[in-house]
């Protein structure tokens, strides 16, 4: 039985939200958070090392950051799904190459349909998601 997210933070009343991008696609990642820095800076933010790095530096977003992807952030990220702890995320995968932590990244997407948190892998689901959570 697929358990629906629960208002875990509800309680402290913060939205959370992880943002993961690999290398191709952090460009993209970048650009979509100063489109959205204002409501994203409202949010409490998670993301994989090197994103999230580049978050900060780039777009000036306090991020709590976790361990690079390939040394196992997907799987820190996915915990706080487990968790309940994250409303959404937006992972913007590159679709073209196969990533060495392959098993880590499907991982964290199953661990998504299981605890039926929003995920976005595109810049148009993300849009969505984003226009979502405002409401
Ligand atoms: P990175 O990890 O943000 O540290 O590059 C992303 C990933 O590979 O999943």
């Amino acid at each position: 039985m697929l358990t629906v997210n629960s208002l875990a933070n509800a309680t402290d009343g913060m939205t959370r939200v992880a943002l993961i991008a690999h290398d191709e696609t952090k460009p993209d990642l970048i650009d979509f958070a100063r489109e959205h820095e204002s409501q994203l800076s409202e949010y409490e933010l998670v993301a994989t090392g090197t994103t999230g790095k580049r978050l900060q530096e780039d777009v000036g977003l306090e991020v709590d950051r976790k361990q690079s992807g390939p040394l196992g952030g997907d799987l820190q990220i996915g915990a706080e799904v487990a968790d309940d702890r994250l409303d959404g995320i937006v992972f913007l995968r590159d679709p073209l190459r196969a990533q060495p932590h392959e098993p880590d990244i499907s991982a964290l997407l199953r661990i998504c349909d299981v605890h039926d948190t929003a995920l976005a892998t595109n810049l148009a689901s993300a849009t969505f998601l984003i226009e979502g959570l405002a409401e």
